[in-house]
């Protein structure tokens, strides 16, 4: 069995991105857009500033308070398209009385540094993945660089949310996998993951998935990212699943880092786009 060290095939993504941005003389400048004080945001938003540092990113933070209203938001998102940043990343979730979709699709979606626009989302499930969720993209650079033969195989998915879940799912047809989908309304789910040769998981369940639900073999990647207690843990019982996977995704150390990589990845994308 082997344990997917996320962390450090981010690190060998970003150095390569680094050395791509530096060749090609760009200096990608990223917005993003903070409403509120979420403190899960803020973790998040430091490890992409962290991230932007080391690859040669422009990182520019524009922070609202909690009571900022819709208008104010549309406005910010209005000044930022027409400005000379690259990308715009509006970090969810946002606070109560601001519409997520309506403020989602506010955004350029040639700048739309999360690929959560509907353009992007349905350009996404007609195979043109050139703008795509930074998530999703991570699940497969993952398989990707651990060379898994996508095609053919039997990928279920347990989660359908719109960030995750959904365009995994588009983003393995496009690669020719067989791709079930499971949810919270799946019957005899167990019955369908142990058929899986790759399962991907993003449902926010500590330990959802049991050895018992898992084929001999199987890849496994954890998407969940859970608190308990003082500890982070997945949506996979990962010191029992591990007997059974073949390959399986740590948390944290796992997706998470793949993520924020695969983001800075897309800003420069967008950034090389705008150049033509
Ligand atoms: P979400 O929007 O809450 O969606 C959860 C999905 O799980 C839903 O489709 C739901 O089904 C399904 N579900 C819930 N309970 C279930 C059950 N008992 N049986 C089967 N399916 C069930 O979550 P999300 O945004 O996709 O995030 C999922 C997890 O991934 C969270 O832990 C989140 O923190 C993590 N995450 C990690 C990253 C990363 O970078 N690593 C990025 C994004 C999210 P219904 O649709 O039927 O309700």
């Amino acid at each position: 069995m082997k344990i997917i060290d996320g962390t450090a095939i981010a690190k060998e993504m970003l150095d390569e991105l680094k050395l791509q941005i530096k060749e090609t003389n760009l200096s990608p400048k990223l917005a993003v857009i903070l409403v509120g004080d979420d403190p899960a945001s803020k973790i998040y938003l430091k490890s992409k500033e962290a991230a932007c540092s080391h690859v040669g990113i422009k990182y520019e933070k524009y922070l609202l308070p909690n009571s900022a209203s819709q208008a104010e938001l549309l406005e910010l998102i209005k000044e930022l398209n027409e400005s000379d940043v690259n990308a715009i990343l509006l970090q969810v979730p946002l606070p109560k009385g601001i519409d997520e979709g309506t403020s989602l699709e506010a955004i350029d979606p040639l700048k739309d540094a999360d690929g959560f626009h509907p353009i992007n989302l349905g350009r996404l499930l007609i195979g043109d993945e050139s703008i795509a969720p930074a998530t999703p993209s991570a699940v497969i650079e993952i398989l990707k660089r651990i060379n898994v033969e996508i095609s053919g195989k039997h990928s279920v998915i347990v989660g359908r949310s719109n960030i995750v879940g959904k365009p995994l799912a588009a983003m393995l047809l496009n690669r020719d996998a067989t791709v079930t989908v499971c949810h919270s309304k799946t019957r005899n789910m167990a019955k369908i993951t142990r058929e899986a040769d790759i399962l991907a998981v993003a449902v926010g369940k500590p330990h959802f998935i049991t050895p018992e639900m898992v084929k001999e073999g199987a890849v496994v990647i954890d998407v969940g990212i859970n608190r308990v207690g003082d500890r982070t843990v997945g949506d996979v019982d990962f010191e029992k699943v591990k007997e059974k996977a073949s390959a399986i995704t740590p948390v944290p150390g796992g997706v998470g880092p793949m993520t924020v990589a695969c983001l800075m990845k897309h800003v420069f994308l967008l950034a090389l786009a705008q150049r033509g």
